[in-house]
Formats: C-alpha cells, sequence, structure tokens
C-alpha cells in the first residue's frame, strides 16, 4: 500500500500590510513515520487566530516568528494513527500545535489526550475549550475582575474570545454590552449568547455607547484597538479595568506605527485621574496551568444550557490561507476552525 502524501502550507513571503494568498506555498510532502517515543497524528481540526500575523512577521514578539518555508504554526486537534508512545494508542484525540499540516509525528510527552465526549465536538477543543475560551476566563479572572451589577463592554463580541468573555460575565452578575460588525453579529450576540445589548462598530459607535451605557463603563475587554478602543476609553468609569487582550485593528501596520500617530502620544490622563487600571496579558503565560479549573467551570455551563457558542467551521487545509486573510478583515463569523 502507498503511504498517503502529506499536506502542508509553508510561510513564503513575509506581508507587508495585509497578508495575501501568494504569501503562503501549499505543498505535498511525504507523510512522517513515528520514531522511537513518538505518535503519528491526523490532524481533524485546525485552529485559525489572530496571533498569527504575529508569527509570520519577523518583528520582536514574546514568541519566535515561523521561519520562510516552515509550515505555518497552529492549533490541531487530530487522531492518533501510529503510536510508539506507551500513553497512546490508534484511535485516541489529541490536541497541541501540530501546525497547518494534514499529518505530524510528535514526541508524545507534548500531547494533551482529550476525553470524548459525544455531547461536544472534537473542534471545540480549539474554540470555547481550548485556548480563546481559557484566555476569556483567565483574562476576567485575574485583570477584569468583574463585580455583579457592573457594566462589562466587549469588542469583536462574536469571535472566539469575545463570546466567552461576554458569557462569563454574565454568569456574574453583570450588564454586559457586546461591539461587533454588523446587524447579524449583533443580533447572535444578544440573541444566541444572552449580551445586554450589542452595539455596530460601523455606526456611530459613542453615541451607542453612551446610550447603552449611560452609567459609563466598568470593565472593557479590549481585542480590537483602533476607533473602537478611541471610543471606548473615554467612557471608562473611576477605578475601571480595560483587560488588553489584543487589538486585531492593528496587526497589519508596520511595528511602532502606533506611536507616531498623535504628536504627543495617546492621551493617557485619564488613567491617573481615574485610578484605572490597564493591563495586558498572554494566555501562555499561567493559563495553562489553570486549564482544568477553567474547563471544569465552563464545560458545566456547556453542558447545562448555560452557555452557547458559535463555529465557522471551513472545510479544506488549501483554504486556509484565505479563511485567515479573511480573519484579519472580520469575514469569519465565530470561532475560526478549518475541518481537514
Ligand atoms: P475573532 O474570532 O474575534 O475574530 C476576529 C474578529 O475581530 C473579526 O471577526 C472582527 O469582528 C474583528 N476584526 C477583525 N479585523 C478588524 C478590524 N480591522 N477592525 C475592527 N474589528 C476587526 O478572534 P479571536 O477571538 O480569536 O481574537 C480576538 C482578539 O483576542 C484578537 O485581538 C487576538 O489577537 C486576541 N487574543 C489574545 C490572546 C492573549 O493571550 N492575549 C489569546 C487569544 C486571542 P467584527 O466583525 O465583529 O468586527
Amino acid at each position: 500500500m502507498t503511504r498517503e502524501t502529506n499536506l502542508q502550507v509553508l510561510l513564503r513571503n513575509r506581508p507587508e500590510g495585509a497578508p495575501q494568498p501568494g504569501d503562503f506555498s501549499v505543498v505535498e510532502t511525504v507523510r512522517p513515520e513515528p520514531a522511537e517515543g513518538e505518535v503519528l497524528i491526523r490532524h481533524l481540526f485546525l485552529s485559525l487566530d489572530p496571533y498569527m500575523r504575529g508569527r509570520m512577521s519577523a518583528a520582536k514578539s514574546y514568541s519566535a516568528p515561523v521561519e520562510l518555508g516552515e509550515v505555518m504554526e497552529g492549533k490541531c486537534v487530530g487522531e492518533v494513527i501510529a503510536s510508539r508512545h506507551p500513553d497512546f494508542t490508534v484511535g485516541d484525540k489529541v490536541l497541541n500545535g501540530f501546525g497547518w499540516q494534514r499529518f505530524s509525528s510528535i514526541r508524545g510527552e507534548k500531547l494533551i489526550k482529550l476525553e470524548e465526549d459525544g455531547a461536544l465536538p472534537l473542534s471545540a477543543y480549539l474554540g470555547v475549550l481550548g485556548m480563546p475560551g481559557l484566555t476569556a476566563w483567565v483574562g476576567l479572572e485575574d485583570i477584569g475582575k468583574p463585580k455583579a451589577g457592573e457594566t462589562v463592554v466587549v469588542s469583536a463580541a462574536s469571535g472566539a474570545v469575545g463570546q466567552v468573555v461576554g458569557q462569563i460575565a454574565k454568569q456574574r452578575g453583570c450588564k454586559v454590552i457586546g461591539i461587533a460588525g454588523g446587524p447579524e453579529k449583533c443580533r447572535f450576540v444578544t440573541e444566541q449568547l444572552g449580551f445586554d445589548a450589542c452595539l455596530d462598530h460601523r455606526g456611530d459607535l459613542p453615541a451607542q455607547l453612551d446610550a447603552a451605557c449611560p452609567e459609563g463603563i466598568d470593565v472593557y475587554w479590549e481585542n480590537v484597538g483602533g476607533a473602537v478602543q478611541a471610543a471606548v476609553f473615554p467612557r471608562l468609569r473611576d477605578f475601571g479595568r480595560m483587560v488588553m487582550c489584543g487589538m486585531i485593528a492593528q496587526y497589519n501596520e508596520a511595528p511602532g506605527a502606533d506611536a507616531s500617530a498623535a504628536p504627543s502620544g495617546p492621551n493617557l490622563g485619564p488613567v491617573v485621574r481615574k485610578r484605572l487600571h490597564i493591563q495586558g496579558f498572554i494566555v501562555s503565560d499561567s493559563g495553562w496551568s489553570r486549564y482544568e479549573n477553567f474547563r471544569s467551570e465552563v464545560q458545566a455551563w456547556m453542558k447545562a444550557g448555560k452557555l452557547n457558542w458559535r463555529e465557522d467551521v471551513v472545510t479544506g487545509l488549501e483554504n486556509a490561507p484565505t479563511a485567515f486573510i479573511g480573519l484579519l478583515q472580520g469575514k469569519n463569523f465565530g470561532k475560526l476552525v478549518i475541518k481537514i
């Protein structure tokens, strides 16, 4: 029997500005064979996430870039098809960073074994029960600290992180206002996720914020940056918290471009006057050591029907570059995953 070939998506060019399809190449290679201690995995789902734009750049960051000609980095859920590690057998489902490819052979110690649960799809381990969900949980626990009765505003509210942030804040008894792009996403955020309101950032966002939160904002979950941040920031209340999770609207800008936007720099005066707490974080700093606490709480809400989620599933690894480019333009609706 001839061995199946591997399909891989490689980084071909480092983009300047928005990534283009030609910045990637899709190649067929020989499928790997597991060495002693390794497990051969057939990838089932690949997660596409905004941080991957950073990995395409050589600019200094918290993590090393993908080198030109290397397989693009990404987390996957896969199935073990051959094992030379005592802890894994054929058919086990596993999670970790196997990259944009169809097969990989990985040392067993690097894998997380997933308990199959017919009630939840495996792809959920890349979204609501995976890195984006954990990000939401950790950022709220450590920085946002929402208290019952407070007003929480969440940008990119229909997306992978935002949808979980808002629903956890609702569980904590807060008033939750989402911000999203377009009426369809806003409807989903209120009707399916149970936020109190959702504002369309394509409209007059400052006026909508004044109408939805006349009392001001206690916690702002920042996923977007740019004009959305400019509208929310002046509306933070005394002792407000700003959870700096990401600023996707600025990922295609050259490094340092934002610093020169205003000659005097961004106006951070209110941070002192209002005693604001603004803190950035990266989920991988300490998040994974708390994964089990997160999972047991969120999974219980999911099973009790108290936490909803939406995935945007694109079929075919060869479509990953186009889907990723769309993610940076807001074309995804829910957690973006590739079904391989
Ligand atoms: P999403 O699923 O929310 O998808 C991205 C969304 O961002 C789009 O759907 C779109 O929503 C919005 N968007 C995209 N481009 C723009 C733009 N130019 N201007 C305004 N909005 C835009 O992604 P994630 O939930 O995976 O990620 C959300 C944020 O969280 C990102 O900034 C990401 O980098 C960050 N993140 C940070 C982590 C950390 O450890 N700090 C970990 C994981 C994610 P809409 O159409 O509604 O505008």
